[in-house]
């Protein structure tokens, strides 16, 4: 009998691989490295505001964190941390294990059912050791671009990009450091801005900044140094 063809298509999809960088103007890099040591001057502690004590944690943290406050997550992570501290226990645990420690977390079912794949594929495929490359961690369920960034950058101290969330790209639009709206292209004009060594804390910075002054409304323009300095808004008057 003649063998039935296999219907099941190959992938074979393949990668873009990324534009060089090209590092921008000198005159803006200067700029740009002004604004970072008066931010480092203003914020002198900023660090990752996820609480982990391991790069899974910080995976586990940051799979959590996509469009939730990190005060939450904190919240969450030690009662997922004291049951489920290895992604061994993590890949055997029941879903509804994982969900009942998720649940208050919005999008929960889903980083639930994320969180037990990833652990299951970093036991599979990683002998339960997270990877310390782009290309490996975005290939982990629940962990795409940004969550590589923080991972890479705060758990092993590896600059390969910037981590953009909404309130990086709302303060580097606002003091000139990019025109984009989107988040890929914010930052690849960060990336060119500022030196690689910096890329992980510039959006610890920018971050602080938000805190401190330049909140998503009602942010306070004209008492800021650096951002009569730098920013139009405050430059007004
Ligand atoms: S002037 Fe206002 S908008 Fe500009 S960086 Fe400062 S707080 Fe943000």
């Amino acid at each position: 009998m003649a063998k039935k063809k296999s219907t099941k298509k190959k992938n074979t999809k393949r990668k873009r691989p990324e534009p060089k960088l090209v590092k921008a103007p000198e005159a803006e890099r200067r700029r740009a490295a002004r604004i970072y040591k008066k931010l480092q001057d203003k914020y002198p502690d900023a660090h990752c505001a996820l609480i982990h004590s391991n790069p899974f944690e910080l995976l586990v943290a940051t799979i959590l964190s996509a469009q939730c406050t990190d005060v939450l997550v904190n919240k969450v992570t030690p009662g997922i941390f004291a049951k489920l501290p290895t992604p061994q226990m993590m890949a055997k645990a029941d879903l509804a294990t994982i969900e009942s420690l998720v649940n208050r977390v919005n999008f929960w079912r889903n980083k639930a059912k994320n969180l037990k794949a990833m652990a299951e594929l970093l036991v599979e495929k990683h002998d339960g050791v997270v990877p310390q490359t782009m290309e490996e961690l975005i290939e982990l369920p629940g962990a795409a671009r940004k969550t590589a960034n923080v991972v890479l950058g705060n758990a092993f101290n590896i600059n390969t990009g910037v981590v953009v969330d909404t309130h990086v790209g709302r303060i580097a639009k606002r003091l000139g450091l990019t025109k984009h709206d989107d988040p890929k292209k914010i930052e690849r004009d960060l990336m060119a801005l500022f030196p690689r060594k910096n890329w992980c804390m510039l959006s610890h910075l920018l971050i602080y900044h938000g805190r401190a002054a330049c909140k998503a409304r009602h942010a306070l323009c004209h008492e800021d140094d650096l951002c009569r300095t730098y920013c139009s808004n405050a430059k007004m008057d």
